[in-house]
């Protein structure tokens, strides 16, 4: 018997990137690996992005696999990179798809910058080097400079390289003003959708600042919290299952899943939320297209 979609024990898996942006895979590849693990719910989220959403819907209902739309749109929130969700908002709203155009358009400069950074520390050809790993050219990412650092054999994975490279403090990493957090959670929210913290647990804040970054999202507008994901650590599922309650915010879950053999997390198999939590695809409902 499949669950009702109101259960937190629904295998939703609502965050994970195709080649769009820096996943290996196409939308189709995507859809087709989340039916197979058991997913109930999808959405691929890529980075600043929405290209993929229609080949993922189209893949979805030929598979017979509720979807919603989905984006991670790069925010600059008290001098640091935090991910904003976006679910289940109207795919062509002028408003979003402008706003995540300019949001990706700084990316070829710093990218550039970054391959001059790599240079002083000696390696050279990294823009040519990441470019190659780039299906979607106004999507060139610190992924894309990991896996040429991997595949030249600078670094053994992709995590040596964000321990090396590519981080505050290491060659390759360069400053970068995104998306402000209330103009995020505006596009997604004005487009009919959701705005869902993603992974807090991996932001390096002081309890103030997380306190801040949280207070200012639901004052703008925004309305869920990642809560089970492929970028948190175990440790992390209760402490921000107590920040959802706290702040009155729903409940998400997705495995962020990039690259096989390259993600931790696969899609579809993290535990589920804890059944107290009021689950996100509540909200979602009326915008989940069931195939
Ligand atoms: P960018 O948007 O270009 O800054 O790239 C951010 C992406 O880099 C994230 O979405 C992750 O996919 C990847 N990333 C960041 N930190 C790490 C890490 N420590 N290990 C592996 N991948 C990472
Ligand atoms: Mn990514
Ligand atoms: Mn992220
Ligand atoms: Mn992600």
């Amino acid at each position: 018997m499949t669950r009702r979609p109101q259960s937190s024990l629904l295998n939703a898996d609502l965050h994970c990137h195709s080649f769009v942006s820096d996943g290996t895979l196409a939308p189709e590849a995507l859809a087709a690996r989340a039916k197979a693990k058991g997913v109930e719910l999808w959405a691929l989220t890529d980075h600043d992005e929405v290209g993929g959403q229609q080949r993922a819907r189209e893949a979805a209902a030929a598979l017979g696999l509720p979807w919603v739309s989905g984006v991670e749109v790069s925010v600059t929130f008290a001098g640091v990179t935090v991910h904003i969700v976006g679910l289940g908002f109207d795919e062509d709203d002028a408003a979003l798809v402008a706003g995540l155009a300019a949001t990706r358009g700084g990316r070829d400069e710093r990218a550039r910058e970054m391959a001059r950074s790599l240079a002083q520390a000696g390696i050279e050809g990294g823009f040519e080097g990441a470019l190659k790993y780039v299906s979607n050219p106004q999507l060139i990412s610190r992924t894309h400079f990991a896996r040429f650092l991997v595949d030249s054999g600078v670094c053994a994975d992709t995590h040596a390289v964000f321990r090396k490279y590519l981080v505050e403090g290491r060659p390759g990493y360069v400053p970068h003003n995104w998306a402000s957090l209330g103009d995020a959670v505006r596009w997604i929210t004005n487009a009919g959708g959701v705005a869902v913290i993603a992974h807090p647990g991996r932001y390096r804040f002081t309890p103030n600042e997380e306190f801040a970054l949280f207070s200012e999202f639901k004052a703008h507008g925004g309305q869920g919290v990642e809560v089970v994901t492929g970028s948190h650590q175990r440790s992390d599922y209760a402490k921000y299952a107590a920040a959802a309650r706290e702040f009155g915010l729903l409940a998400s879950r997705g495995s962020d899943f990039h690259a096989p053999g390259e993600s931790a997390t696969d899609l579809g198999e993290l535990p589920s939320l804890d059944a107290q939590l009021s689950p996100v695809w509540e909200l979602l409902e009326r915008r989940i297209r069931q195939p």
